[in-house]
């Protein structure tokens, strides 16, 4: 249930009418947006009295928010989600390119792909250090020592990290991390999406390999309920019954989920085809969609990479991409990279 104030209303009133809420055993979710000040409840509604509350004059309306998702919900929070991380604007407006290979490989690997990726224009430098691979014979990442070397590569370019997390108990070594990257198969990991919305780190939430967008969306719910709400969803193809490509990028997610969510949408177009000569066209259409991001596997060598190297792309690709993304951002009026003020 989501409760309308009038334009303005006192920081007094609001603090009562909320202390009032509350009071009935449910939770507040206050968003105070440009266009309006809204407070969402959540917690059994059902016997709440709409009409005491209209009673109040601050109040403007009361009406019933009918999908499960309710934090996530852009009715909870008219306004677009737009944070710092790292000194980096994420959301609506902002354009941020996250870069790097599949795993940390080795020392030399990860400062070189870094290096070329930051000189390329990319804001976020991306590896996995602990991998979730399909067999259990394939490479497993670096783990700790990957995600050492991350940091490391982080001193040398000055670039934020990503790296996903697969064991919540391994949280505490993730705290020098800019953004915790939940990948697609702990999408649904509830209990790591619980304690995920309790902690102070972004989290980059990928969309499971056949989930439907309320899934996705619910899961989001997890992290943002608890109060952490800065999440970041990332699009990086679902499976169909297509075999040419690796997964099926569903473009029409992007502008779907930023209509009824307020959080930043960003496109995996690696992931989402497995081939490198699809990686540009999918990010154009990404952006063209109203993306507020990309996320691209790059790597110095990708016939030798131990993870992904088949869709990986070169550095130089990588700079020929960003000469692009440059000029789509500059036409939809993004802007790419931005610093926090
Ligand atoms: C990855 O980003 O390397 C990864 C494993 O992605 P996903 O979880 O989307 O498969
Ligand atoms: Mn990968």
């Amino acid at each position: 249930m989501i409760v309308i104030l009038n334009s303005h209303p006192s920081q007094e009133r609001v603090h009562e009418l909320v202390n009032q809420l509350t009071n009935l055993g449910l939770s507040t979710h206050l968003s105070e947006g440009q266009e309006a000040t809204i407070i969402g409840l959540i917690g059994d509604t059902s016997r709440v009295d709409m009409d005491a509350i209209r009673a109040n004059d601050i109040v403007k309306d009361v009406m019933r928010v009918t999908e499960p998702y309710k934090a996530v919900n852009r009715k909870f929070h008219p306004d677009d989600s737009i944070f710092p991380i790292a000194g980096r604007q994420v959301g609506e407006g902002f354009f941020q390119v996250i870069a790097g290979p599949c795993s940390v490989e080795s020392e030399e690997q990860i400062i070189s792909v870094a290096q070329d990726v930051k000189k390329s224009g990319a804001s976020f430098l991306r590896g996995g250090a602990f991998k979730p691979r399909t067999s259990p014979y394939a490479f497993q990442g670096l783990k700790a020592e990957g995600l050492e070397l991350l940091l490391e590569a982080k001193r040398a370019t000055g670039l934020p990290i990503v790296t996903e997390l697969m064991n919540i108990n391994h949280l505490e070594a993730f705290r020098d991390v800019d953004v915790i990257q939940v990948g697609a198969r702990n999408m649904q990991n509830f209990e790591m999406l619980r304690e995920l919305g309790h902690c102070d780190k972004p989290i980059l939430l990928k969309r499971g390999l056949a989930n439907t967008l309320e899934e996705f969306l619910m899961s989001a719910e997890y992290i943002v309920s608890g109060g952490n709400e800065r999440v970041i969803l990332c699009e990086r193809g679902i499976r169909t019954f297509e075999t040419m490509t690796r997964n099926t990028l569903d473009i029409a997610a992007i502008p779907l989920i930023k209509r009824i969510s307020h959080l930043p949408v960003i496109v995996d177009p690696s992931h989402a085809t497995g081939l490198p000569f699809l990686v540009e066209p999918l990010a154009k259409a990404a952006i063209a969609a109203g993306a507020d991001g990309l996320m691209v596997e790059v790597h110095n060598n990708p016939k030798a990479a131990l993870c992904d190297g088949a869709q990986s792309i070169t550095p130089a690709q990588f700079d020929h991409l960003m000469g692009e993304v440059t000029r789509r951002t500059s036409f939809e009026g993004k802007r790419l990279g931005c610093e926090a003020e």
